[in-house]
């Protein structure tokens, strides 16, 4: 019977961290299928399993943080053989409480980061595949602790759009789009796939005082520069998936968020202002605003801007935003 799996047959040490939220390890903000789960017949039996369908290629994130431990993306093929069985690529995080997480049948050269290396939550790490012992293209997700020298597997809770939850077989799960920062209940959005930073130059003379906005996208970044309704520069350029996710992780190391109190306008004029926005699939998700007045800072936007701007500007060829 299915539910004679007995979930309480091992003691997990108290190391062990069993409460840790993870994120869904898809990048994707799509809804994601779950083929197999918890000791699943096929080939989940006694293990605390997740396999998720996944197209070839699909970018696969980190579920946690950690130090990766051993990757293999050497092999080519997969099926349903015994031949296969350890023939898969795939990615071992090693997290702070000694367990480790597994990333497997990755597609060949679809690993994208080395032994040793530090990865954050919600990071690209592979791209999947169907290596290995695998019917079809999907990725095995596990944590495990070493017990004896064997494999011990425990069961993880999700950070869902539907909640905190332990994921089902035949269930879709994808990730929710605002989530509660731990720390100081601000919201933040988790997931987003365009920017907009708003910079607004002093509503009065001199004409120095300009207006620009960086709008990026997974795929483009563009800069628009004004001055009082004079378009200065307007350029778009295209952006590797790899400098979309550095704006997206810089957005969230920043500390950008709106402040639980909220200062309010005093009426100042001839203050900068910055407003930075985030949508999910042209949904706006996220809207802050800070305003500069004499030295002091009003609105609900919280966050190092300045080194967020920074970061968007990285790699980016002066002369794109230059005028
Ligand atoms: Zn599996």
């Amino acid at each position: 019977m299915y539910l004679s799996f007995d979930v309480n047959s091992q003691k997990t040490p108290l190391s062990i961290d069993t409460n840790y939220i993870y994120e869904l390890p898809i990048y994707s903000s799509k809804r994601v299928l779950v083929i197999q789960g918890y000791n699943g017949l096929y080939s989940h039996k006694g293990d605390y399993a997740l396999d998720f369908k996944l197209k070839k290629g699909s970018a696969v994130s980190a579920a946690r943080e950690g130090i990766v431990y051993k990757v293999e993306d050497q092999f080519k093929k997969g099926g349903p053989k015994k031949k296969y069985l350890n023939k898969g690529n795939h990615i071992i995080i090693k997290h702070s409480d000694g367990s480790y997480a597994a990333y497997w049948h990755l597609k060949n050269k679809g690993v994208l980061v080395k032994v040793g290396q530090t990865v954050q939550k919600g990071e690209i790490i592979g791209y999947s595949g169907n290596t290995g012992f695998s019917s079809w293209p999907h990725l095995h997700f596990d944590v495990y602790y070493f017990s004896n020298g064997k494999q011990i597997t425990i069961p993880t809770k999700f950070e869902t759009h539907k909640g905190i939850k332990q994921l089902k077989v035949y269930r879709r799960y994808k990730k929710p789009t605002l989530i509660i920062d731990q720390n100081d209940k601000n919201t933040i959005p988790k997931n987003f796939n365009k920017i907009e930073y708003h910079f607004q130059g002093a509503s009065v003379p001199p004409e120095y005082h300009k207006s620009y906005s960086w709008i990026i996208t997974e795929s483009s970044i563009r800069y628009v520069a004004n001055s009082y309704g004079t378009v200065l520069k307007d350029t778009t350029q295209q952006i590797s998936l790899e400098k979309w996710e550095q704006c997206k992780t810089a957005f969230l190391n920043c500390g950008i968020k709106n402040k639980k109190e909220v200062t309010h306008e005093k009426g100042c004029t001839g203050g900068t202002s910055i407003t930075i926005k985030t949508w999910l699939n042209e949904k706006e998700n996220f809207s802050g605003f800070a305003s500069k007045c004499g030295g002091e800072i009003e609105g609900n936007l919280t966050g190092d801007t300045e080194k967020f701007l920074s970061k968007i500007k990285e790699g980016i060829d002066p002369t794109f935003y230059f005028h």
